[in-house]
């Protein structure tokens, strides 16, 4: 028997597409696949039964070679009939498996660093500060030190097996609270990759107020890719990022910002958003630091909150939102097309990940090949839980709890989330951040069910931009 395989319909600059699901692949469909498709989309077909139904359409040869392509990138699931027994669901097609952990080791390319716990803006919304922390900062040291630093570089190397290049990013708090160790450690890092013969890409995350000349100056002598936290112009920044003497920050950061753009650092600086239900007025955020502003690439992304918070985006803020970055794409899309760069990252990223097919077991790289170290060199999954002792993975001196991994990569992988197992988005989605589960449900396992449609929404709108520009400059 044929039956309809998992995917996901979508159109290309009107052509007919598929996203397919077990192989995350797109694939262009011509007029008989689609009669094929549409025919399985109303029910299973015995092979002849589908040739004889299409037959007055389409020559015999040609729906049999459309039907194997479409068996072949299981676009069309092939299933032995079963003989039914009583109370039997013969319906059912083989029951998915559970699969298990991956047992090969993924090596750490991506280390996070909080070289600070410390912020000198206090923006009510912060993860780290506001009423959803969940890390222990009072029992920990707000500053890190250089010893632990070069330890956490150390850690990277050793983790990070036979890849010839590694990610090390500051992070904090306010990382240029703590400038004196980041600057050690980025020239121990440099020192010690040199001798093991690896490259280290450096990068570090600042809400902008401390970008003085002499750090700007030093950032560009070291090729440190920059993302300056920042959420649009004066009215919009000023309502959440605030000091803590209440004070708007957009008058010290814009001028830092402008000074340091003005070098034009070899290195991308780029500008990530965090939207509120206040603030969600992604266009005219866009304009100002896209255009305005001149920073390479703007990201955004919705405030991490559980759903009470005054700031949270409920559902119409999230119709809200998809409304203004569906208009951004369909900008992005024209600039593809005249051959311009866009600077709107989050259609790129999305576009990446689906040229390469990525089908993900897991969210994202936290707890593999992406971790966090807290001040005290504490190892957790992502620097949102780094300071965390329920979200440890291990020490920059121990090394990682390897039982602890596993456990934690088993109870999180996309084939135990259940209410993901028939959404044609999981290879990209995969459930979502854990760190919002956490804060939305208490629990990391969690899919982020809140917001699934816009989720759906969104990587149909990226699939139409990609299929789209392989239509238009293929
Ligand atoms: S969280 Fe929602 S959108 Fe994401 S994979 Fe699960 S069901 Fe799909
Ligand atoms: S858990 Fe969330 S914050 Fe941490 S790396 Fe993954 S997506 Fe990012």
């Amino acid at each position: 028997m044929f039956r309809r395989g998992e995917y996901h319909r979508f159109a290309g600059d009107g052509a007919p597409y598929v996203y397919l699901v077990p192989s995350a692949a797109v694939f262009r469909l011509d007029d008989i696949s689609v009669a094929v498709l549409d025919a399985l989309g109303e029910r299973d077909y015995e092979p002849a039964d589908l040739a004889l139904s299409l037959a007055p359409r389409f020559p015999l040869p040609e729906v049999k070679e459309a039907v194997e392509e479409l068996v072949r990138v299981r676009a069309i699931k092939a299933f032995e009939k079963r003989v039914p027994q009583p109370g039997a669901d013969v319906t059912a097609a083989s029951t998915p498996a559970v699969v298990p952990p991956p047992r090969k080791r993924v090596p750490l390319t991506t280390l996070v660093v909080n070289v600070t716990s410390k912020c000198n803006l206090s923006c009510t919304y912060c993860y780290e500060y506001g009423e959803d922390k969940i890390t222990e900062a009072s029992t920990k040291p707000r500053f890190m030190d250089e010893t632990t630093a070069r330890q956490s570089v150390d850690f990277m190397f050793a983790e990070s097996g036979d890849q010839k290049m590694v990610h090390l990013t500051f992070f904090g708090g306010e990382t240029l609270l703590n400038f004196k160790v980041l600057k050690s450690a980025l020239a121990y890092a440099r020192e010690r990759g040199a001798e093991l013969g690896k490259a280290v890409d450096v990068s570090l995350t600042t809400n902008g107020t401390l970008l003085r000349t002499e750090i700007i100056d030093w950032l560009v002598e070291n090729d440190v890719g920059v993302t300056v936290s920042m959420d649009g112009a004066k009215e919009q920044q000023d309502k959440y990022r605030l000091f803590s003497n209440g004070m708007g920050s957009y008058d010290t950061v814009a001028p830092n910002v402008k000074e340091f753009l003005a070098r034009k650092p070899r290195r991308p600086v780029g500008a990530r958003v965090t939207l509120t239900k206040q603030n969600l007025d992604v266009v005219s955020i866009y304009r100002h630091l896209a255009d305005e502003m001149g920073f390479f690439e703007v990201g955004f992304a919705p405030v991490t909150t559980s759903w009470q918070r005054d700031y949270a985006i409920q559902d119409e803020g999230f119709f809200e939102m998809l409304g203004q970055f569906k208009f951004l794409a369909a900008e992005y899309l024209e600039y593809a097309l005249a051959g311009k760069r866009h600077r709107f990252s989050n259609v790129r990223d999305t576009l990446e990940e689906i040229h390469k097919g990525l089908s993900k077991s897991h969210p994202c790289g936290a707890g593999m090949g992406l971790m966090g170290v807290a001040t005290d060199g504490d190892v957790a999954l992502c620097h949102r839980f780094a300071g965390s002792d329920s979200h440890k993975l291990g020490t920059v001196t121990g090394g990682v709890d390897h039982a602890v991994q596993d456990d934690y990569l088993a109870r999180h992988h996309i084939e135990n989330k259940t209410d993901c197992s028939t959404c044609w988005a999981r290879p990209l989605c995969a459930g979502g951040c854990y760190h919002e589960a956490h804060t939305r449900y208490g629990d990391t396992s969690q899919a982020n069910l809140h917001y699934c449609e816009w989720i759906r929404s969104w990587t149909n709108t990226c699939l139409e931009v990609y299929a789209t520009i392989a239509e238009r400059r293929p």
